[in-house]
């Protein structure tokens, strides 16, 4: 099964491919890790992607398109794979279906998790990531045991570079203008469900497995 999580930043896109990945047992694929892992190896595509990334804009479709069209061709995606953070524009969009097409595959299920920007705001402020492990806490509402360091492998917890209040809004704008037409284009080819995102990570997560399980019922 390909399934993908469509979604403005915060929204909790992350956290519940994690657990999805768990339990459908096939990867999960973040756009947004492979380049922060690029970020932090110092590759070339790092340093493009972190010219992006970090003033909020989308790293260009043709550069995100050939590094998913790559991971999807790996030997572990056989059976499917959870798309994180990707499709995020229309045109990525139309390719990922051309070659899905290509390799006797399709997107079979978009879930759209809808929070609204206020939430995504408060949220993202209070967001800390483990840049060892990429664990992710709420400062509010699951933070670190010790407020400190990551409770999985010790590594101090960090704000990311692109969560400040400034690159926040700038994302938000460029999720309102490029990545949320993708609701319609889904709705359109009919494999759109909607899981409504709160604060916490179980009931996020049950509200997509429901609206999964009806789609199927
Ligand atoms: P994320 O971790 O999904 O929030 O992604 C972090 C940043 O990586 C985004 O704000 C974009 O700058 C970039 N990015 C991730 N996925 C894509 C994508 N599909 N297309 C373009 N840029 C992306």
């Amino acid at each position: 099964m390909i399934l993908m999580l469509l979604g403005a930043p915060g929204a909790g896109k992350g956290t519940q491919a994690v657990k999805l990945a768990e339990i459908l047992k096939i990867p999960h694929i973040s756009t947004g890790d492979i380049f922060r892992a690029n970020i932090k190896n110092r590759t070339e595509l790092g340093q493009l992607a972190a010219s992006y990334i970090n003033n909020g804009l989308l790293v260009p479709d043709e550069v995100t398109v050939a590094i998913v069209e790559d991971r999807l061709s790996q030997p572990d995606c056989v059976d499917g794979a959870i798309l994180d953070g990707f499709p995020r524009t229309i045109p990525q969009a139309e390719k990922l279906d051309a070659f899905l097409e290509s390799i006797g595959k399709k997107l079979d299920v978009v879930v759209n998790i809808v929070v609204d920007d206020q939430a995504v705001i408060e949220r993202i402020s209070q967001r800390r990531v483990c840049p060892n492990c990429k664990a992710t806490y709420h400062l509010g509402h699951r933070p670190p045991k010790n407020g400190v360091n990551c409770d999985a492998c010790g590594h101090e917890v960090v704000l990311r570079d692109d969560d400040t209040p400034e690159v926040i809004a700038k994302r938000l704008k460029e999720y309102h203008s490029s990545t949320e037409p993708l609701v319609d284009y889904y709705k359109e080819k009919g494999n759109l469900i909607e899981s409504i995102g709160v604060d916490g990570i179980q009931e996020s997560l049950d509200n997509t497995i429901r609206a999964l399980i009806m789609r199927n019922a």
